[in-house]
């Protein structure tokens, strides 16, 4: 390969799932800040047909080179020098050709390549790992993070959250044999300093107290929301909630290797910094985006597909350049935010849909918002919270998707960046939980969806109990399969209504990164 005067011939090599172009010099100087080493941008000029290509180092240390355009599977890999071996399906490369500003970003379903034009983000193609042992080395197997201690006794009696939920989730993946000693990993509780990240330290406190005692004053009740019916304290609160937040914590750290990681037990996005609010004590999915932002990581994307507006992740980041965070949830349902005209300082999207959403209609809004906005600020980490209770048949909402939808949602969203963390959140019907969350942690795994069920799980399911749901409404399919029938249909004019106002509300500038804003500008200086 010929070099231009100016160019030299430093090797590269793809780093953090493949996702970033890093000079060996650069790993070597940064081999102890893993998070430096993240990005998700290989940025690429208008390849003209056999001109060389300039590649430059993404830690901006002006190490470059020239390559020769794409013409074959591995020639990628080779043209560039790379380690490892980047292997692209053909339309893809053949669009990788042409296109201008490109993407590569390694999922779970393999490498899937984006192109923009003038803003505009498209997918160009997907190829996939089709076996575990095609994935490429530095692609990391997902993980699950989990507790023994959420077979406690939680809640009380006649609470919604008083169901089996993650034990449930635990087991049933453990009877499809999709649970492994090496991709569970025990969830640590939170220590109050790691707590005081986030949320005061007299709060921390008084819920600690409760917790050894049993017992709330009035002045406790009346400031920090906890001994009520909402948030009632019961043995073992300060641990359960502390373990939440230390598991989303580790969630996060062990994404950061280049991985999903999936902590079930996540996804409290309500807590406030001073107060419980709707069943939730402290917010770990703000915890997961704070442990990543301490790594290092400049741009993470927070998405929450709970029922509920997740107003207490929003309003936690609403003044930190580094985060975007954008909710899907039921208008009018409780805590009654989350407008479409709320977009926080710019930094926030909200999506409030209308009762019964189907899953064309999720879809809709999905490739017309969701992934062109996340898109756009180019996300080092997500983390994404995963409510069952947008499902179909749950007590406390009137959302009508199926698992399978919501399945490939998140296998979606978590191709957008190297490093994902996917919490599950609220959801108060037992069954449709426990299928949601094993199925979406058997996708991100890479296993099939069994059409039959195994004994073992078939009696999970049907050792399910719910106050909350009368026997008579339990439906045949949650005691006998995982998967959902697809609840397709018209995507209403509601839908089309709210992605033309999401759009018009967002601020479009402030959802793309800085770096990329001074960039376009020095281009069009230039
Ligand atoms: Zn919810």
């Amino acid at each position: 390969m010929e070099l231009e005067p100016g160019v030299d011939d430093t090797r590269f090599l793809l780093f953090a799932g493949g996702t970033r172009l890093v000079c060996m010099d650069c790993i070597d100087e940064n081999v102890e800040r893993p998070a430096q080493l993240m990005s998700a941008q290989v940025a690429r000029r208008p390849a003209k047909a056999h001109r060389p290509l300039p590649v430059r180092c993404d830690l901006g240390c002006g190490a470059r080179k020239l390559a020769q355009p794409l013409q074959s599977r591995e020639i990628f890999a080779q043209e560039l020098g790379l380690e490892q071996a980047l292997l692209l399906c053909e339309p893809a490369l053949e669009l990788l050709n042409q296109a201008h500003d490109v993407t590569i970003d390694i999922a779970t379903r393999g490498i899937v390549v984006h192109a923009s034009d003038g803003g505009a983000a498209r997918e160009l193609g997907v190829s996939s790992f089709g076996s575990r042992s095609n994935r490429p080395h530095s692609w990391l197997a997902p993980l699950f993070v989990g507790h023994a201690i959420y077979r406690q006794a939680a809640y009380g009696s006649n609470h919604p959250l008083a169901i089996p939920r993650v034990e449930s989730v635990m087991d049933l993946c453990s009877a499809l044999g999709w649970l492994g000693e090496s991709e569970f990993r025990e969830s640590p509780r939170a220590s109050v300093d790691q707590l005081a990240w986030f949320h005061a330290p007299e709060y921390v406190q008084a819920l600690k107290h409760a917790s050894e005692t049993g017992r709330v004053d009035f002045d406790v009740r009346r400031r920090y929301a906890i001994g009520t019916m909402e948030n009632p304290v019961f043995p073992g609160v300060f641990e359960r909630a502390a373990t939440s937040v230390g598991g989303s914590i580790l969630a996060a750290e062990l994404a950061l290797e280049g991985r999903v990681v999936f902590h079930p037990a996540g996804g409290t996005h309500h807590g406030r910094p001073d107060r419980a609010s709707g069943f939730c004590y402290f917010n770990d999915p703000v915890f997961a985006a704070l442990a990543l932002l301490k790594a290092g990581v400049e741009r993470v994307v927070y998405i929450d597909l709970d029922a509920h507006h997740g107003d207490g992740v929003q309003d936690a980041f609403v003044r930190d350049e580094r985060v975007r965070t954008l909710s899907l949830h039921e208008q009018g349902r409780w805590p009654y935010s989350g407008e479409v005209s709320d977009t926080g300082a710019g930094r926030a999207c909200n999506l409030p849909v209308p009762a019964r959403i189907n899953d064309s209609e999720l879809r809709v809004l999905l490739e017309e918002v969701v992934l062109p906005l996340a898109r756009m600020a180019a996300p080092q980490a997500l983390v994404v919270t995963c409510g069952a209770d947008a499902l179909d048949g749950d007590p406390l909402s009137s959302m009508q998707l199926s698992n399978v939808a919501l399945w490939s949602a998140v296998e979606r969203l978590a191709a957008l960046a190297p490093a994902t963390v996917v919490l599950g959140g609220g959801g108060y019907n037992p069954w449709t939980l426990a299928r949601y969350w094993s199925g979406l942690w058997g996708r991100l795994s890479g296993r099939e969806i069994p059409r039959e069920l195994p004994a073992d799980a078939l009696a999970i399911l049907r050792g399910l109990r719910c106050d909350l749901i009368d026997d008579e409404d339990i439906r045949p399919e949650w005691l006998a399969t995982l998967a959902d029938r697809p609840n397709r249909g018209a995507a209403r004019d509601e839908i089309r209504t709210l992605v033309n106002l999401a759009l018009a509300e967002v601020d479009q500038s402030a959802w793309t990164p800085l770096s990329d804003r001074a960039s376009r500008q020095a281009v069009a200086t230039t």
